[in-house]
């Protein structure tokens, strides 16, 4: 194909931020930080290899997911506990924080709530930064690995991808059939997964995660969360998914309760403010 005389002055064009988040409402880490130290555990749960697990976190309490045993990638899913529509919005949160996020950042809700459900308040991978192949940990690049790609590109009937998975947690939580579950079941923040884009032709890359039993990412509930996460089958992402072939461990969920008056002051985020009205 042949290229227009200013191909490369209108390749030099310099990006421009399309969200610049220097507006969005200030993250008071330092509040967040100061009732974590003081909180006490109040449950735990083990998510099982190839498997999902709810759990749930009042608003103002915090969650912890750890590795345990061995490399494990965990895919993630909030949902407002009172209202399953409102639910964390992937896409938007990437185009608020970028391809990954660490401490300090959120897990932005679906419209027309958009607002947080989660803050991160500790990352043990927050050393990892962004890799010489552009990878990074903790991405809302991906969706959540999904038994219909991989009859689409392979013919398979595998029924632990993490959408599956979810599914049935989600399902056995709300005490509903399957497929009234599964439409609730959304693109996931990837825990502890190490991914990127390449930079040659754009493709969603996948690297053996950096994660090690002891690290874990952490969580501040800024509303009544029902949360579902599962240990993907792709165990530390190294090769492959969609598959029972990667080594998979457990992943844990903790939850902490903060101290009596820890978070004085502190008020929940509101709805998003824009009036609905669409121009009419
Ligand atoms: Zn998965």
């Amino acid at each position: 194909m042949s290229e227009p005389k200013d191909a490369a002055v209108r390749r030099a064009v310099s990006p421009v931020i399309c969200y610049p988040n220097d507006t969005l409402p200030e993250v008071p880490l330092a509040l967040y930080k100061a009732a974590r130290a003081g909180a006490v555990k109040s449950s735990e749960v083990i998510v099982a290899p190839r498997e999902a697990a709810c759990f749930r976190v009042p608003a103002g309490h915090f969650f912890r997911i750890s590795s345990v045993e061995g490399a494990q990638v965990g895919d993630l899913n909030l949902w407002n506990a009172h209202d399953l529509s409102e639910r964390f919005y992937s896409g938007k949160t990437r185009a608020l924080h970028g391809t990954h996020i660490t401490t300090g950042e959120r897990m932005w809700s679906s419209f027309p709530a958009l607002r947080p459900m989660a803050t991160i308040v500790d990352d043990t991978l927050g050393w990892y930064g962004m890799d010489e192949f552009g990878g990074s940990v903790h991405d809302v690049i991906g969706t959540r690995c999904d038994p219909y790609t991989g009859n689409l590109l392979s013919g398979a009937q595998y029924h632990h991808c993490c959408h599956s998975n979810l599914t049935r947690a989600l399902a056995d939580e709300l005490g509903v059939p399957q497929s009234e579950a599964e439409p609730h079941v959304h693109d996931v923040l990837n825990v502890f997964m190490c991914t990127g884009f390449t930079r040659e032709t754009g493709q969603y890359f996948m690297k053996t995660s950096p994660v090690r039993p002891g690290d874990y990412l952490e969580f501040f509930a800024e509303i009544d969360l029902l949360g579902a996460l599962s240990a993907c089958p792709g165990g530390d992402c190294s090769s492959e998914h969609t598959s029972d072939a990667a080594a998979c461990y457990p992943l844990l969920v903790e939850t902490f309760a903060p101290a009596e008056g820890a978070l004085s002051g502190w008020v929940g985020p509101a709805l998003n403010g824009y009036d609905r009205s669409h121009g009419r």
